[in-house]
């Protein structure tokens, strides 16, 4: 209950009342009360100052003792003790004192005079008068002393100390007292007992509040109380039903934009107006994970890149977005950094994204080297036929036979040229996949033995010798493309033929094989001719890629590249074994037909 301020306010609040009201009351009580107590014992003292005026009169008449005016007049003690309550004094005509109690002898009338001479007129005075004698604030009633023919003779007068008649007065206030003694514990009661009530649901409503500021929304406050209390219940509980509503559509709303942000395949990264990490998605910290960390500082735990951080620094400062790749050991980076700005056009930090450009980087630099390598491999026959003719048309070359030999040249020039051409119409048709690479159930039976008896003489032209590895007629049934099938053969024995002459003038060997492995013919194609190191193996199937660069007169890189495009195109493989020195080993695959698995 201490902790309630409230409840403190409305206690000291009610005890301050009630002593101002007793106070207030005090003080009027004692302000009117003068008054009041005044003519109340004026008029008691009325009736007794007349009986002494009669008595004066009879007196002076010598109708009373003297001794008997004196009992009358004597006051020892308390007024009150006395025959007539009050101290007396009786004047003549002249305003000489004849009569008076011994408390008045020796009183100065001279302050009473006004009050007598109006009694002297015959009216009866009561009022109050201060005696300087006495010191003292009196009560005074006065009353003229009249003869038998009407005659005023003097004037009789009674006094009582205002004190004395004021005593009243104490026990009003003890009265007064007693009442606020008796009224404060109910008081106090009654207002403890309301504050509670008022203060009860205010606290159950602070707890809610409470509740609501650390997030809670399912709390409500008491709605059922009546009037202010009620309405701030039900207005509290409208507060929390609204901000659970529109707090719930901004997780929904924030969830999905993180979502975005962490489905990014670019990278990015928010820091706020000095330069602190804010927010990062999943992308970023893969971009950057291989990278080594020298520092603990936050920023370059993430992006283990000073000058990154200096572009942010810079893009915060000045305002303007800044544009950079960044080259890491593993791949090359796009970096763009936006300065953000808030409703009001305030810098509210920035934010980085960076896109892995490592692919479309390889892409072009592959553009280049196709138009470099396409230029290079025209030019070589270009430059032999010019080499050729311009000696022609000088007319250097003199005997029929030399110019025969030059034409001889340029025809096959000419032909590798447009052999060229074909090859690389070809690939492209390949692989934008505008070439028909449909398949069908097919037997190798006549392509075989045609591609065998071709070869055989090929090879005996060559001083080689063509073996078969298989009987054509055993040969099982494929899905595939007879035509295609034919192509690849013819790239591979030609390169067979052509890389064993060169390593051996004499005793090459050609063989041309099959096996089945698993549901798959394999094709194999054999030869006994310089090899291919494991270091070029896997880059024989790349476009212009020529083992030894010297060979170039043999070929221009592309008959194993369409071969693979070929294959691949036809959902099969093509690949090589081979140790230099001893020659090589070019195999494929065809599906087997009636096999329904891939
Ligand atoms: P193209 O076939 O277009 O006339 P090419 O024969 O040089 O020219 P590919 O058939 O693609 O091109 O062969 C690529 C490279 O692989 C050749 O340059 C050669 O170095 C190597 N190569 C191919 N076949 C053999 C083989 N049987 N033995 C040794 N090396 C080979
Ligand atoms: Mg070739």
């Amino acid at each position: 209950m201490r902790k309630s301020v409230l409840m403190r306010r409305v206690f000291g609040m009610v005890i301050l009342a009630v002593l101002l009201t007793v106070l207030f009351t005090a003080l009027a009580y004692t302000a009117i009360s003068r008054t009041v107590f005044t003519r109340l014992k004026a008029n008691e003292l009325l009736p007794k100052a007349q009986l002494l005026s009669r008595l004066a009169y009879r007196y002076q008449q010598g109708g009373v003792a003297q001794e008997l005016m004196d009992a009358i007049l004597e006051v020892s003690g308390e007024t009150s003790d006395s025959i007539l309550g009050a101290y007396a004094l009786v004047v003549n005509r002249n305003g000489q004192m004849i009569l008076s109690s011994s408390f008045l002898e020796n009183v100065n009338l001279e302050p009473l005079s006004g009050y007598m001479s109006r009694i002297f007129n015959g009216e009866q005075v009561a009022a109050s008068a201060y005696l300087q004698n006495t010191r003292m604030d009196m009560v005074c009633v006065g009353t003229p002393i009249v003869d038998a023919s009407g005659q005023v003779q003097g004037a009789a007068m009674l006094f009582v100390p205002m004190v004395e008649a004021m005593a009243a007065m104490g026990s009003l206030n003890s009265a007064l007292l007693l009442s606020l003694a008796l009224v404060m514990p109910f008081m106090l009661l009654l207002t403890f007992m309301g504050t509670k009530y008022v203060v009860k649901p205010l606290k159950t409503m602070r707890d809610a509040a409470i509740a609501m500021a650390n997030g809670d929304f399912s709390i409500r406050a008491d709605d059922t109380q009546r009037g202010e209390i009620g309405q701030l219940g039900s207005s509290l509980n409208f507060l929390a039903r609204e901000l659970s509503h529109n707090i719930s559509e901004l997780t929904v709303e924030r969830n999905r934009f993180r979502q975005i942000i962490d489905g990014l395949s670019e990278g990015i990264v928010a820091v706020d107006t000095l330069g602190n990490i804010t927010h990062h998605n999943p992308a970023l910290v893969q971009l950057f994970e291989r990278q080594a960390r020298h520092s603990d500082d936050a920023r370059m735990q993430l992006i283990p890149d000073e000058s990154v951080w200096e572009d942010f620094d810079r893009a915060l400062s000045e305002g303007n977005p800044v544009m950079r790749s960044l080259n890491l050991p593993d791949r090359v980076l796009r970096i763009i950094i936006s300065p953000l700005a808030d409703e009001e056009g305030h810098p509210a930090g920035a934010v980085g994204l960076f896109s892995d450009i490592t692919q479309s980087e390889r892409l072009e630099r592959t553009r280049r080297d196709y138009v470099a390598n396409v230029s290079h491999e025209m030019r070589t026959p270009l430059t032999a036929m010019r080499a050729l003719v311009e000696p022609m048309r000088d007319g250097m070359v003199k005997s029929e036979q030399a110019r025969q030999r030059y034409y001889d040249i340029i025809l096959r020039e000419t032909l590798r040229l447009s052999r060229l051409i074909d090859d690389l119409m070809q690939l492209s048709k390949l692989q934008s996949g505008n070439l028909a690479l449909t398949t069908e159930p097919i037997s190798l039976n006549t392509l075989l033995q045609d591609i065998a008896e071709k070869y055989r003489s090929t090879a005996a032209e060559a001083g080689m010798e063509f073996t078969m590895e298989l009987d054509p007629g055993q040969c099982p049934m494929v899905v595939s493309n007879a035509d295609r099938i034919e192509q690849v053969l013819v790239i591979l024995l030609d390169n067979a033929i052509k890389y064993t002459k060169v390593a051996r003038p004499e005793g090459g060997k050609i063989a041309l094989g099959g096996r089945i492995e698993k549901n798959r013919l394999v094709l194999f194609v054999r030869d006994n001719g310089i090899g291919i190191s494991p270091a070029d193996q896997p880059y024989v199937f790349d476009r212009f890629y020529k083992v030894d660069k010297s060979h170039s007169g043999l070929g221009s890189g592309l008959g194993l590249s369409i071969a693979k495009e070929i294959l691949n195109g036809m959902g099969e493989n093509i690949d090589v074994k081979s140790t230099p020195g001893e020659g090589s080993e070019f195999y494929f695959t065809m599906k087997l037909a009636g096999e329904d698995r891939p």
